[in-house]
């Protein structure tokens, strides 16, 4: 059994306890987000209310799940915290290196032997510290998390952006960043802002050609990619109801996609019934115990507005189907108007190819409808005029629409089955195409459509739409062609419609799969050995961070004074360097690459006080570090904003980097810095950057007192020997002053694990 039944019965077990003590303490009914929330605080039973929006709370997690790509780092970083075994259940899931090129067999062997190297450390860390580990070809992360971990009124953290899909089972789930995972790992607190909570409220039912997928289409529309940011959305009303768990699992999962936290159902009975299709009817025994704590509470229901920071009403008997883009999934045309709207915008109206699956709509009930529409091309003699691929979800929806006739429904149709992985949603797609110039179309049931994401080519205009629209419109070729209203011309020259689709929920004969994937960790991991080749260039052994020397820091450099914006991804490539995301060494050489110096207004060129000569930022950072000298990173406002990427903050910590003083920080990057033990400090005077010179020598004093709430002050010394001084402010609490003497906050976990 890969789930951890003990876990989600002490789940429910203080759920009651829990709940009850959160409604006293915020002294209102609840809605589901803050009773699951509520249920989850690291501390126990609530004493506060929080305010959404602005407290900052910390919480424990059930689960964590990582994908194989951002798996490397967060293990290689766990690996340092000197446990025996994770805190809690984690799962490790190979998808995101698989290239798809020919179809599945092919890619999935070409992709054991392209990554054999990070595939071997991942299955070795796993089995050393109680990591369940889901092989290449398993399937895709959320995938595998629905049919396996995901349960009602839980909450975990996953490190990739659409790990929200588990809201379709009634979890919180939230993407994080790798450090993010660690810490859950390691058993320290996760901390989130207290998240405000907008109410989606679905009435009606749906019917035809509408199907989850155009809900979420249609919310993109309504909220944008931003309108969900800091927000959990919350579904209710008899339309969710009438809706199958894993329709729930498409909208939760595309939630990423308007910037939400993360998105969730009720506990409902298209839940029980998915629990029980996936083998897991002792879930479905415990949560009807506690079934009222997995719901908002009746008055939340009866009177949303007041409960919700904001409320959407979607009526379902109405909604038509959507298609979004393209490049940006908010742009939502419903089907009766998109004919127009792309004849209008130019876009290309042929269409090249037609892709569905993924994680996000991979269902048996996804993949039942759009083969009804595939057997319709074969029976009504129409040939499909575009390209067309399936990338199932997981093996045992691979195993299970195999054995049904579905995937041969697709191969007659011309359909190419992928691998059970991210494929062409990441663009790990060696697509054919003959003019990679020529501007084109493509349509996909997957979630994200910004320009490169699928093939990396700018030229393709990807639209996103149900797995059953898509089957559609791949089979008229033509973007233009409304299935619902339009007649195709067949073999015979005679004119034919559509009929609409039929689905099945959960397969007549049950779900199957004779090889899941799955390899369970060993009982006692201490004597296995963690694989990685010293050779390799793609992974390397961590080692820890020296502790602070115990004095002020002082003769330190300047390495950059960053001027304007300065994201995760100015100071941490990614791209091309990806691939060395697991080689701390290696992908280091795009340190703050893309950061603009404030002498020269140029990328990448600061001075090198030991060349005296400009160089690259990483160049120069290795010669300081290679003559003992530290270095100071300078930056403007809100510093690090964008992702929680980890390596923003342990490249510069590598190379040498002991301080960064900036105007203001984005508050995550803030974080990660202090976890990898170096000074994240702001200027008490945001004029005082003004102050800082390119050959400035920089001391930071007070260090010997460094205590919560009192600032540090920065010596410069100029080049001319003059001299500057001022303060700097920071944000370290008792316990992150600790991880700045142990040198990391994981250095401080391992010395509290040996003492
Ligand atoms: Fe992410 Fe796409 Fe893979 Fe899903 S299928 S996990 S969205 S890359």
């Amino acid at each position: 059994m890969a789930f951890d039944l003990g876990m989600i019965k002490a789940v429910y077990a203080g759920m009651a306890e829990r709940v009850n003590a959160a409604r006293n303490a915020v002294g209102r009914p609840l809605t589901l987000t803050e009773k699951i929330l509520y249920a989850h605080l690291y501390d126990g039973n609530a004493t506060q209310s929080f305010e959404r929006g602005k407290t900052y709370v910390d919480f424990a997690p059930d689960r964590v799940a990582m994908q194989d790509a951002t798996a490397q780092m967060a293990l290689l970083q766990f690996m340092q915290a000197g446990k025996p075994s994770v805190a809690v259940p984690s799962t490790v899931h190979c998808d995101h290196l698989i290239q798809a090129r020919v179809g599945a067999d092919q890619d999935l062997q070409d992709a054991y032997s392209e990554n054999k190297e990070v595939y071997d450390f991942l299955a070795s860390v796993s089995n050393k510290y109680g990591i369940g580990f889901w092989k290449p070809g398993a399937g895709i992360i959320h995938q595998v998390v629905l049919e396996n971990y995901a349960f009602p009124g839980g909450m975990m953290i996953g490190t990739d952006s659409h790990t929200p899909n588990a809201g379709g089972l009634g979890m919180i789930a939230i993407g994080v960043g790798g450090a993010d995972a660690v810490d859950v790992m390691a058993g320290m607190a996760w901390e989130l802002k207290f998240p405000k909570v907008i109410g989606v409220k679905l009435t009606g039912k749906m019917n035809g050609w509408t199907s989850p997928k155009d809900v979420i289409l249609k919310v993109a529309g309504i909220l944008t990619v931003k309108g969900g940011t800091g927000a959990i959305v919350e579904y209710f009303g008899e339309g969710a109801e009438s809706m199958s768990c894993t329709g729930k699992g498409t909208i939760c999962n595309m939630g990423a996609e308007i910037g939400a936290t993360t998105s969730v159902f009720s506990y409902d009975d298209s839940m029980r019934a998915y629990l029980r299709a996936t083998d897991r009817d002792e879930v479905v025994q415990m949560a009807d115990e506690v079934a009222a704590y997995l719901r908002a509470d009746d008055e939340v229901y009866a009177d949303p507005a007041s409960f919700y920071d904001q409320l959407i009403e979607i009526d379902l008997s109405t909604l038509e189907p959507h298609v979004n883009g393209p490049f940006t999934p908010d742009a939502a045309w419903p089907i009766s108007q998109f004919a127009a709207v792309v004849k209008e915008h130019g876009w290309p109206a042929k269409l090249e190819v037609g892709l569905i699956g993924s994680c996000t709509n991979s269902s048996y009930e996804d993949l039942t409808r759009a083969a009804s529409i595939a057997e319709q091309a074969i029976t009504k003699k129409l040939a499909a005029q575009a390209e067309f691929t399936i990338t199932p979800g997981s093996e045992m929806v691979r195993y299970t629409t195999a054995r049904d006739g579905l995937l041969d429904t697709f191969a007659q149709m011309g359909g190419v089955v992928l691998a059970n992985a991210c494929g062409p949603c990441i663009g790990q797609w060696a697509r054919h195409t003959d003019d990679p110039t020529r501007k084109n179309s493509i349509i996909t049931s997957f979630n994200r459509n910004f320009a490169k994401r699928n093939d990396g080519n700018p030229n393709t205009h990807a639209f996103v739409a149900s797995p059953e629209i898509v089957t559609a419109l791949a089979i008229a070729g033509d973007l233009t062609f409304n299935p619902l209203t339009d007649k195709l011309v067949n073999a015979d020259g005679q004119e034919v419609m559509l009929d609409e689709p039929r689905g099945i929920e959960l397969p007549t004969q049950g779900f199957a799969v004779e090889d899941a994937g799955y390899v369970a960790p060993a009982e006692d991991g201490s004597s296995v050995e963690v694989v990685v080749d010293p050779k390799s260039d793609r992974l390397q052994l961590l080692e820890g961070f020296k502790p602070w020397e115990g004095t002020d820091l002082k003769g330190m450099k300047l390495l950059i004074k960053a001027q304007g914006k300065c994201t995760t991804d100015h100071i941490s490539m990614a791209g091309p360097w990806l691939k060395y995301r697991g080689h701390l060494d290696n992908i280091s050489n795009n340190m703050l690459i893309g950061a603009i110096n404030a002498f020269n207004g140029d990328a990448n060129s600061v001075y090198n006080d030991m060349t005296r000569g400009y160089d690259t930022v990483p160049a120069t950072a290795r010669t300081y570090k290679a003559a003992g000298i530290g270095t100071v990173v300078v930056g403007d406002e809100n510093y690090g904003e964008g992702s929680s990427r980890e390596h923003a903050a342990m490249e510069p910590r590598f190379l040498g980097v002991r301080a960064v003083i900036v105007k203001s920080f984005a508050r995550i990057h803030e974080t990660n810095l202090k976890k990898q033990g170096m000074l994240a400090l702001t200027f008490a005077n945001k004029a005082d950057y003004d102050l800082i010179e390119e050959r400035d020598t920089i001391d930071i004093l007070g260090l010997e007192n460094f205590t919560p709430g009192q600032p540090l002050k920065v010596l410069l010394t100029h080049k001319d020997g003059s001299q500057d001084s001022f303060m700097v402010n920071h944000t370290y609490n008792e316990g992150q002053i600790e991880w700045f003497k142990a040198g990391s906050a994981l250095n401080l976990i391992r010395l509290q694990s040996q003492r």
